[in-house]
Order: structure tokens, then C-alpha cells, then sequence
């Protein structure tokens, strides 16, 4: 069936009683409009703290309610981020009340959509689930969450749904975004780590743009500029890159040759704590002979950057200590990205970041502390009364392909889904469920994602917004912001109360699950009145299954590193069992640009206005950005008569897309740079559907190839 992505619903005619039966506060205002806005307007205005779900900043909030109305958002100056809120987050009020929000739970028939009850929904979504089990057992339901879900304990609910229906497939935006990072961090030292940036006086943000990807922690990062050094590692001059001490425009996918070229530099001078390496690291030789050829002339060959700069980075990050590294997306958007990343995690250690000598607050992993018990908080706990799913037999999605992807982060790789779907590989995925994901924009090969959802049985979009993906779906189920859901902690589960009542027939994600189950009779899973409730119980098993996941286990008592080998292993023992290279080898792109493409592709930076395909319902952010850009150098814009503002066809070898230019200076020359998240100039629809990195399975957004003409 050609799922065309529709418009056309067929409302459904509600009487006042299912109104006010259905939402009791949210619907019946939205009903009545003015006249309850009026009789409201005396009633006092009320507050309530919560947490700013949009990205994974987590920005402590105030929401000021009047009724069902949120009137105004503020920053906390209690939490964490002390009363910071960016534009996205004082955007909240818009999202809330958006005319573009779902309202009614829908059913595909033929080519419209009809407003149905959530009780039809959810028997269709559970009678369709049914016969895709019988049909191609329980392990065909894939269920795929985006952005707002990231860090959310209602993963650990769809884990345990999951599990309970039969299927070990659920995936998370980890399949693309920063476990791979934490990857090549644990497989280098056994637990992941971020830097200490008030302590740091030499500060890498290395593919990294916490401008606008971490708002909150920009004035730390802008300070080092003047009290210390700030190297900004980026193909684009980002705003950071303007304050640096040297901003180095690294070609893209060269990252993993500038850390090995980093690494010879300071071997070769000395720079290191000889006695603390041979003692408490695996490889130190067999790294030194794998950089041997990374010398400074031949780094800048393959990075494009000045010799001298590599040399004076060395040098800054190696004696100008406490050295830190924010290392971004830019690096793990690669098919040589948790090799780079561990490249640069062996600097860390070579530099004395693990040592005490550079940054005492982040010394080593405490003994016997894994890093797989840090990445899964609280999930494993017995003795409680709620029963548990039987064991799932099917191997999830990725087990075999990245195994090392699915046993650090113990959850599917989504970006396997158009492979399952279309090929059966490594077999037939034919029902998935989308919670807050418009993974038919923002995943991997944007093309075949379509291909293989006209492919479904069942696709279930519970969204509060009529995504691309949503208009793609058989069912389509409005949920709530997380404003209007009661929220719990991701840090210590203190579950806090919504800002704002559900809007319309909105419900919250975990109540989606809950019914649902029901309707599968797999209610016993999910014995409590909400996940507020089942918050509480702090020891709740979850789902996910320890006894079937091979953890690795300690060789040597009291490790210093929770490696296998208690060391910090430039050499991986873990990558070498999965048949990976040990090292932190470089391996180059394998696109490189050519006549018929003589441009790099990067795909994937976030625009400042966007996060992702969040917000393109909202005015005060549409303002600022309409149209997908893309960046170009003038000496590639110039000669064909390319100015800022004009339209420009980009082609790849999978596709081309229309866009706006931007021209500049402050791009490395031989970048073509967009953002992601637009369905009409989707960067997917250029990028390989298929070139991955090995390890992660993360896809190659920023290693690509294209063309540039006139529109
Ligand atoms: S940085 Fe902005 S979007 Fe992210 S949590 Fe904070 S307010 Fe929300």
C-alpha cells in the first residue's frame, strides 16, 4: 500500500458529554473558547516547577497557569540551571496551546484520516498488533522514541511493553546521537565522563557547538577565551569559534588523523607520565607505532590544517592543563567515529586526564564500578511484587551487526528499521510504534524509511504534533507536551506534578502504554495507577533482560579503569573479541569528493532556531528560520554566481534537495553544511543509507558528497 502522507481527516462529531467526559478541563475549555477564557480571568494564577523536556539540558521551569491555560513560563533559579530558559524553552506556552496540535486519536481509512475514540484506537492499534505477532512473531513490533523521551524514565516502560508483548526492539535517539561517544570513552577507560569545565584552563570543543546545543553551559565554555586557552575543532567558524584561541577547520571525517597526529606529537616529546602508563595501561607501544606516521605535514595532508597548529595544540592541551574535550556529534557522524572518539579518549589518558596530574576532580572510575551499571540506572532490582515478562527470544535489532552498540546501551539500533523492513534482515519488522519520533525525517535514508513504512502492517504515530511521520501512520494518537503530563526525574526519580493540564484529548505517553496493554492483556505489567505512582517504588524491575546480556566482568581486583583489563586499553580488548581493531585506527571517508561531486557533505548541525524537527509548529520559532540553508564557502559560491538568499539545487549521489544559500567565509572551503529536520530539504535524502559507523552503527551524516547549482 503507497502511504502517501495525508491531510484530509473526517472529524468526528462529539457530543457534550463525550467532551467533557474525554478531557474534562482541557477539552471543554477548548470547546467553549471565549466565553470560558472570560469566565476565567478572575481566577488566580497558579505555579508549578517542572523540568524542560525539549533537549536533554533538562532546564529547571515555572509554568504560571490560569485553568487550563498556561499563561507564562519562566526559569527556575532553584534548579540546576538557575532560571536559564532558552527561547525553546520559553516557547513552551506556544507548543502547549498550538492550533497545530492533534486533538483527537485518528484512524487511517483508505485516504483520510478519521477522528475515532481512544478506546477504537487502541483496539485497532491492539487487533493489528495481534495479527502481526501471529503472523511474524512478537519480535516484528519495533518501537522508536525521539528527542523529548531522551534520559526519560518512560524508556524503561516501553522496555518492559515491549518485553511483555514478545519483542526485544526498542530504540532510542541513541542509535544516533552521543552513546556512541560514550562508547569510544568506555571502551577506552570503562565508563564514560565529561570534563570538568570551571576547572579546565585548555578547553577542545572538539565537532561540538554548545552554543546551541547546550545553552546553558555557553558562559562557562566562553570564558576560557579569556582566562585560559579555547580551541574550537569544527568545519564551521560556529559563534564559539569566534571567541577561540584557534579555531581549526578540520576537513570533515579527519578528525581520527588530528587526535592521532595529537598523540604522536606529545609521545614524541615526552609529554606524558611515562612510570603511571606502563603501569596502568594496555597498548602504549603498539599506539606509539600507529601514530609513528601521523607526523605534522602529514596531518595537515589529510586534515587540512597547518602543521604548526597541530603542533601548538599538543602542546597546549599536553602543558597548559587541566585539559578538557567537549567532543560533539561533528565526530560521531562518521564511519570512523568510536575509533576517533577513542583516538581522543587516549589523548585524555596520555595527557593525564585519568592520571590526577591535569584535573584532580576526575581522577580515575572508582574500582569495580562498570560502566554499564552507570548507563543503567536502577533497572535491575528483585524482590518486588509486579510480575515480570517472561524472557524475549529474539535478538534485538543490531545484536549481530553492532553488538557492541546493543550491549552498552541494551537497546536496538534503529537505524537497522528499513533494512528489517524491507529486506527481513535480519528478520521481518512489519508494526512499529512512534512516541515523540519523526524518525521518517531525521533517521537515516529518508527514501527507503519511506519505502519501507508504505511496507508495515502497522505504524502507530503518538505524537502531539501532525508530524511527516504521523501523516505516514495507520493510527495516529495525540499525546500530551511533557507540560501536561506529571513528570519524574531522570536523576532521582522525584516525580513532579504537570504544569499544565492535558490539552484537548491528549493523553500522556505512559497512560498510551498502560491501556494498551490492557487491550493486549498484558495489563498485569503494569500494575500501577501511573508512572508517578510507579516512580516511587524506587527497586521496580523494569524490563530489560540482565540475564541475557553478557556483561563483561572484571579480570583484576581492584581495577584503577572497569576495562576488562583493569588499565585504560589503547588497545580494546572488547573490540578485539567482537573481531574489531584494537587500536584507535583512522580509516578516511570512503566518499571523497570527485568531478561529478567536488563537495564534502555535512549534514545534521542543529540550526539555532530548530531542535531537530521540533518546533516547526511554532510561530515565534518559524519566525526566525522558514527555509532550510545551506553553507557554503565564497570561493565555492562565487564562480557560479551563488549569493547569500539564493535558492540552490544540492545533489548527491542519492538524491538533490532545494535550499537557500548561505555564503561565507567562516565554513572550511570544501564543506556544503545543512541542518536537519526539514521534511522539504530533508539532508537524508542525500546522505548514504548505508554507510555506518562499524562499531556504533551511528550513520555517516557528516562524511558525505554533493554538488552545488543554481535552483
Ligand atoms: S536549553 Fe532550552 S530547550 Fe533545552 S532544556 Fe533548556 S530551555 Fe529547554
Amino acid at each position: 500500500m503507497s502511504r502517501q502522507p495525508l491531510n484530509t481527516i473526517v472529524r468526528k462529531k462529539l457530543t457534550r458529554r463525550e467532551l467533557m467526559k474525554a478531557a474534562p478541563i482541557g477539552a471543554a475549555l477548548a470547546g467553549t473558547g471565549a466565553l470560558v477564557a472570560g469566565s476565567l480571568s478572575n481566577e488566580a494564577l497558579a505555579s508549578t516547577k517542572g523540568t524542560c523536556r525539549f533537549c536533554l539540558m533538562h532546564c529547571g521551569i515555572i509554568g504560571h497557569t490560569r485553568g487550563a491555560r498556561l499563561e507564562k513560563v519562566e526559569g527556575d533559579l532553584s534548579s540546576r540551571t538557575k532560571g536559564f530558559l532558552c527561547e525553546h524553552g520559553f516557547a513552551l506556552r506556544e507548543m502547549v496551546h498550538s492550533g497545530a496540535r492533534l486533538k483527537h486519536p485518528m484512524v487511517r481509512r483508505g485516504d483520510a484520516f478519521h477522528e475515532v475514540s481512544w478506546d477504537d484506537a487502541l483496539s485497532e492499534v491492539a487487533k493489528r498488533l495481534e495479527t502481526v505477532k501471529a503472523k511474524y512473531g512478537p519480535e516484528a513490533l519495533l518501537i522508536q522514541t525521539g528527542w523529548p523521551m531522551v534520559r526519560h524514565p518512560l524508556v524503561n516502560w516501553l522496555h518492559r511493553f515491549a518485553r511483555a508483548f514478545g519483542s526485544p526492539n526498542v530504540s532510542t535517539v541513541a542509535s544516533l546521537c552521543e552513546a556512541s561517544l560514550r562508547m569510544g570513552q568506555a571502551l577506552t577507560v570503562g565508563s564514560k565522563y565529561s570534563s570538568d569545565l570551571r576547572r579546565s584552563k585548555t578547553l577542545v570543543i572538539w565537532g561540538s557547538n554548545p552554543g546551541v546545543t547546550a545553552p546553558p553551559f555557553l558562559h562557562v565554555v566562553t570564558k576560557k577565551a579569556d582566562g585560559g586557552n579555547l580551541i574550537v575543532i569544527d568545519p564551521v567558524k560556529t559563534g564559539l569559534a569566534r571567541e577561540a584561541t584557534l579555531w581549526l577547520p578540520v576537513r570533515p571525517g579527519t578528525d581520527g588523523a588530528l587526535a592521532l597526529g595529537l598523540i604522536r606529537v606529545v609521545l614524541e616529546n615526552g609529554w606524558y607520565d611515562r612510570g603511571f602508563m606502563e603501569a596502568n595501561t594496555l597498548g602504549l607501544e603498539e599506539l606509539r607505532a600507529l601514530a609513528a606516521t601521523y607526523t605534522p605535514p602529514e596531518v595537515e595532508r589529510l586534515t587540512g590544517l597547518p602543521a604548526a597548529d597541530v603542533e601548538r595544540v599538543a602542546r597546549l592541551m599536553a602543558q597548559e592543563g587541566p585539559t578538557g574535550v567537549w567532543a560533539g556529534l561533528g565526530v560521531e557522524h562518521h564511519e570512523n567515529g568510536v575509533q576517533t572518539l577513542r583516538a581522543i579518549s587516549a589523548l585524555e589518558v596520555l595527557i593525564g586526564r585519568f592520571d590526577g596530574t591535569q584535573d584532580p576532580r576526575s581522577i580515575l572510575t572508582p574500582p569495580g564500578k562498570r560502566f554499564a551499571e552507570e548507563m543503567l540506572p536502577a533497572l535491575y532490582d528483585l524482590g518486588t511484587p509486579e510480575p515480570l515478562p517472561p524472557p524475549v527470544k529474539a535478538r534485538a535489532l543490531g545484536r549481530d551487526t553492532y553488538p557492541l552498540y546493543e550491549m552498552f546501551n541494551r537497546e536496538a539500533q534503529g537505524q537497522l528499521l528499513a533494512d528489517a523492513v524491507l529486506r527481513d534482515t535480519p528478520y521481518p519488522i512489519r508494526a512499529v510504534m512512534l512516541l515523540a519520533s519523526n524518525a521518517l525525517v531525521t533517521s537515516q535514508g529518508a527514501q527507503r524509511l519511506e519505502e519501507a513504512a508504505d511496507k508495515l502492517d502497522l505504524l502507530v504515530a503518538i505524537d502531539p504534533f501532525f508530524t511527516f511521520s504521523a501523516r505516514k501512520a495507520d493510527v495516529v494518537l495525540p499525546a500530551t507536551t511533557f507540560a501536561e503530563s506529571p513528570d519524574v526525574d531522570d536523576a532521582d526519580n522525584v516525580a513532579a506534578q504537570s504544569i499544565v493540564a492535558p490539552q484537548h484529548h491528549a493523553w500522556p505517553d505512559w497512560k498510551v502504554i498502560v491501556e494498551l496493554s490492557k487491550k493486549l492483556g498484558l495489563g498485569a505489567y503494569f500494575p500501577w495507577a501511573s508512572m508517578h505512582e510507579a516512580s516511587k517504588q524506587k527497586h521496580v524491575r523494569w524490563m530489560r533482560d540482565s540475564e541475557q546480556q553478557p556483561r563483561p566482568s572484571p579480570t583484576v581486583e581492584q581495577p584503577k579503569f572497569a576495562t576488562l583489563s583493569g588499565r585504560a586499553e589503547f588497545k580494546s580488548q572488547l573490540l578485539e573479541r567482537a573481531g574489531l581493531p584494537g587500536l584507535p585506527v583512522w580509516t578516511p571517508p570512503t566518499e571523497t569528493p570527485s568531478p561529478e561531486f567536488p563537495l564534502r557533505l555535512v549534514t545534521g548541525p542543529r540550526p539555532r532556531a530548530y531542535i531537530n524537527s521540533q518546533f516547526h509548529d511554532v510561530p515565534s520559532v518559524n519566525a526566525r528560520m522558514r527555509t532550510a540553508e545551506v553553507i557554503l564557502h565564497t570561493t565555492v559560491a562565487t564562480p557560479l554566481g551563488i549569493t547569500t538568499g539564493a535558492k540552490v539545487k544540492l545533489t548527491s549521489p542519492y538524491g538533490s534537495v532545494t535550499l537557500l544559500a548561505v555564503v561565507t567565509d567562516d565554513v572550511q572551503r570544501e564543506c556544503a553544511v545543512m541542518a536537519a529536520g526539514f521534511e522539504d530539504a530533508n539532508p537524508n535524502r542525500l546522505i548514504s543509507p548505508d554507510k555506518r559507523d562499524p562499531i556504533s552503527g551511528f550513520p555517516a551524516f557528516r562524511s558525505g558528497v554533493c554538488r552545488v547549482e543554481k535552483a
